[in-house]
């Protein structure tokens, strides 16, 4: 499996970073792409993804810069005259949501030549026997209630990936704090961490306790220039955009 990480921005726009987009690209070619912020399609396009590969699309929560590159990508998929399914996964509230904003894009259904599977995130099948486990994180939980109130998606997932057992990757998305990986890393050899609601130096401990060999960091706020340095055990990486890592 081949992780490219496409945009490594943060919330706040960046001349040097797009916003969140992650693909994992599997032995077949089929791609499933984990959040679409904003330019996704033009991020995957500048790192050499063929968009008719994507099978999956995975929102993690609907801050903008996690999904508002769906409506573009959606776009670019009908207009290349897409012929097979694709599956998109959110929050159910989210769903909804994310189902008008293709239609307010004149994306029918009647009109589209492929078809969409809008399904609410549960733990869901990838290629080469990998599997993708949604994990709640407390990233949304200070406007939680007012979500609920308003009727918008009130929860934030992390993405674990795991293969038989015997191997694992962890992608945080957004995060209420560090603590949210508390007890999730053990098996991952790979941390793919976000680097603006968390104490990158307790992210780098608590990854080296659970045996992660790799720490990538990214969703980068601008102004944050270092990292905690590598460590005997772990690497410690600050991506930039189309930044690359393969996992077996
Ligand atoms: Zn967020």
């Amino acid at each position: 499996m081949q992780l490219i990480l496409h945009g490594t921005g943060a919330g706040i726009p960046s001349a040097e970073r797009c916003a969140s987009a992650l693909t994992a690209t599997f032995s077949n070619g089929a791609v499933v792409l984990f959040d679409a912020g904003e330019g996704a399609a033009q991020a995957m396009l500048r790192d050499g993804v063929d968009l008719s590969h994507i099978i999956t699309v995975a929102i993690s929560h609907t801050h903008a810069d996690h999904w508002c590159g769906l409506p573009g990508l959606l776009t670019a998929l009908a207009v290349a005259k897409r012929k097979s399914p694709l599956t998109i996964l959110a929050h159910p509230t989210a769903l909804a949501f994310l189902q008008q904003s293709a239609l307010h894009s004149h994306l029918f259904p009647e009109r589209l030549s492929f078809a969409i599977e809008w399904k609410p995130l549960a733990p869901f099948a990838l290629p080469d026997d990998w599997r993708c486990l949604p994990i709640p994180n407390t990233h949304l939980h200070q406007v939680e209630a007012l979500a609920e109130r308003a009727g918008v998606c009130p929860t934030a997932v992390s993405f674990l990936l795991e293969k038989n057992g015997v191997e694992a990757v962890y992608l945080s998305q957004d995060l209420g704090s560090e603590e949210d990986l508390r007890g999730k890393l053990k098996g991952c050899s790979l941390l793919v961490c976000e680097s603006a609601h968390v104490n990158l130096q307790a992210v780098v401990e608590m990854a080296e306790l659970a045996g992660v060999r790799r720490v990538v960091f990214t969703h980068i706020p601008p102004g944050l220039l270092t990292v905690p340095a590598s460590t005997p055990a772990v690497q410690v990486i600050a991506a930039t955009d189309g930044y690359s890592v393969q996992v077996e």
